[in-house]
């Protein structure tokens, strides 16, 4: 056994693509932790097939190396993190779980938005933090700036930074002796409570709830009866041990290590990330009696983290929502984050509202949806949440646009607010100051990261950056900017219900909760692509977008006789029956409001996302 200076725990933080998964594979590679043969299609730290394709980060995957300097055996941990805002909180746990963290860098890039957050995150940590640069190989890469930068934005010090080639496995041994010589070493406590950080939960078929732990008092083994702080459970040990990176049985996890606990629970809301593990050294005492002589304290930065963006998911095929309904619960033995409750659409039939941690949570739950439970599936136009303040100054949080109380009830609207950092060079900064303006955002500052590019920050509803932000914003800086939020508070907005009117009645599953200055362009909008996607009938029907009472636009779709026959003068029998069969099955798809038939097409048209 390895004593505790031999240890190192670490992370690796960059900007998304900025090569983390690359240069985590050279240090498995030359740690002789997985051999060239197991290392099939690359990037073993990701082992979902979403993450594979779309190279992004989303569960922590963390693993044990061995690795010799200067004749002297070393524990090397390495505690991948998600890069993606999203996920700030599991990132900001795994970096609790660690000494020091790999700043990359990709040096035909420079910094980006999350290099930045990250990095904040990591000092908020009191992390040591070691910058390295990688894609040297790149013709592009400019060394002499980006150590420029890191010094003008983050003020480390890059005297003795390395330069690396994940891609080619340049350089990557010195990163690891940096790691030795540069990261502290763990610390042990003393005393006879053990206590251990728990930075990511996973369900595991048949291990059950595992929680991945770094042990920061006392340690852990098999049999050991266990707290969870934060949440209550309780717990025996079934099994501990450590990643190579497949899980290996140990007889005990001890101060300073990083591992897993097998524990018996039976959902992951009772081994919550960022919760402590807590025991102490008096095996047959019992919950009560424990309390009695000790107030335990769990290690700092416990929080639970809520969905901000919801949305309507539904299936294309109204018969599988018992699939819908099975896929849900089993995406959420290993996604806690995700909500979701059963809702009722008139248009859409039985769905769920589904709540999210972001936008990118949403698209990897729709893709893992589709892709490995094989359903097709419609998801309705994201939105935030609110806080509505009624007149007797009762509030209420509302998550669906559905269940808003009546206009004359409400004294005020909150709606969630984020902090948004910007980086971009700066030739781009007009157009990106008037998409934000557009957009409702406020200017707070702008600051050189060097002569050619600038951090811009702005405060912004959440909800005007959840749709089709990001994509607008790459569009008009020809992909160069990239950007990075949080959230700030809920405040007051000057906001509306937009009800949608078809014949006169009301259509809910239209209904959007909408900044007043943009109900009438947004109206004007929804009934147009709405009488282009009505099929006709044979009365007048009348298409209103409302707020409250008040009508702001309307269109008319005139009546027709629609006899799909009349086109054939005789002709023979089968080809006319073959043709009002047609119609018959047409008319199947559409859901029927009151007097009017609307054809799902309309739905989607009007609910998916990006359509706004
Ligand atoms: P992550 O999002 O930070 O995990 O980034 P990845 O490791 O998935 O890498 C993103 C892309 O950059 C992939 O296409 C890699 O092949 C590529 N990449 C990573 N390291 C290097 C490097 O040193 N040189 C070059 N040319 N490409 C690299
Ligand atoms: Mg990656």
């Amino acid at each position: 056994m390895l004593p505790l200076e031999k240890i190192r725990n670490f992370c690796i933080i960059a900007h998304i693509d900025h090569g983390k998964s690359t240069l985590a594979d050279r240090f498995l590679e030359i740690t002789n932790t997985i051999s060239g043969r197991e290392m099939t299609h690359g990037q073993m730290l990701d082992t979902m097939d979403i993450e594979q394709e779309r190279g992004i980060t989303i569960k922590l995957q963390p693993v044990r190396m061995n690795f010799k300097y200067k004749e002297n055996e070393y524990i090397l941990n390495l505690i991948d993190t998600p890069g993606h805002v999203d996920f700030s909180y599991e990132v900001s746990r795994s970096l609790a779980a660690c000494e020091g963290a790999i700043l990359l860098i990709d040096a035909s890039q420079g910094i980006q938005a999350q290099t930045l957050a990250n990095c904040y995150l990591a000092l908020e940590n009191d992390l040591e933090i070691i910058p390295v640069l990688n894609k040297i190989d790149l013709p592009s890469a400019d060394i002499e700036k980006c150590k420029h930068e890191i010094e003008n934005v983050l003020g480390i010090d890059t005297s003795d930074i390395i330069s690396v080639s994940a891609k080619e496995g340049t350089n990557i041994e010195k990163v690891l002796i940096q790691v030795i010589e540069k990261i502290p070493a763990p610390k042990a406590k003393k005393g006879n409570e053990n206590k251990a950080l728990i930075f990511d939960s996973v369900y595991d078929s048949y291990k059950g709830i595992l929680a991945y732990v770094r042990v920061f008092e006392g340690s852990f083994k098999k049999g050991d009866k266990v707290l969870f702080l934060n949440t209550d459970a309780e717990a025996e040990i079934l099994e501990v041990g450590y990643f190579k990176p497949k899980y290996q049985p140990a007889e005990i996890l001890r101060t300073g290590e990083a591992g897993y606990i097998v524990t018996g629970l039976k959902t992951l809301n009772e081994a919550r990330v960022g919760d402590t593990i807590w025991s102490i050294r008096d095996d047959e005492v019992s919950k009560s009696h424990i309390y009695k002589r000790f107030t335990p304290i769990p290690l700092p930065g416990y929080k639970r983290v809520n969905p901000v963006v919801f949305a309507g998911v539904f299936c294309t095929y109204g018969n599988d929502y018992p699939l819908l309904k099975n896929a849900l619960e089993k995406l959420n033995l290993n996604d806690s984050a995700l909500s979701f409750e059963p809702e009722q659409s008139g248009a859409l039939g039985h769905g769920f509202r589904c709540g999210f941690l972001g936008l990118l949570h949403m698209e990897i739950v729709q893709e893992r949806l589709e892709r490995e439970y094989d359903l097709d599936l419609i998801f309705t136009s994201p939105s935030v949440s609110y806080i509505v303040v009624k007149i007797d100054n009762t509030e209420e949080k509302i998550e669906n646009p559905t269940f808003f109380p009546e206009p004359t009830s409400i004294l005020e609207i909150k709606e969630p607010w984020v902090r948004l950092e910007i980086i971009t060079p700066k030739d781009y900064t007009g157009s990106i100051m008037q998409l934000v303006q557009e957009e409702r955002g406020i200017h707070k500052s702008m600051e050189y990261i060097d002569l050619t590019r600038i951090l811009l920050i702005y405060e912004i509803p959440l909800s005007s950056i959840i749709i089709d932000f990001y994509d607008r914003l790459k569009s008009i800086t020809s992909g160069y900017a990239s950007m990075n939020y949080e959230f700030l508070a809920y405040r007051e907005g000057d906001l509306v219900k937009l009800d949608i009117l078809v014949a006169g009645d009301k259509i809910e599953a239209f209904s959007n909760i909408i900044y007043r200055g943009n109900a009438d362009y947004f109206g004007r909008y929804v009934v147009k692509k709405l009488k282009e996607l009505l099929p006709k009938q044979m009365f007048e029907i009348p298409i209103q977008a409302a707020v409250g009472t008040k009508i702001l636009a309307r269109e008319t779709i005139s009546a027709f006789r629609k006899d799909v026959t009349a086109k054939l003068y005789g002709g023979d029998r089968s080809r006319k029956d073959k043709l009002l069969k047609k119609q018959k099955e047409g008319k199947k798809r559409m859901k029927t409001f009151g007097k009017v038939d609307i054809p799902q097409r309309a739905f989607l048209e009007i609910l998916k996302r990006g359509e706004s």
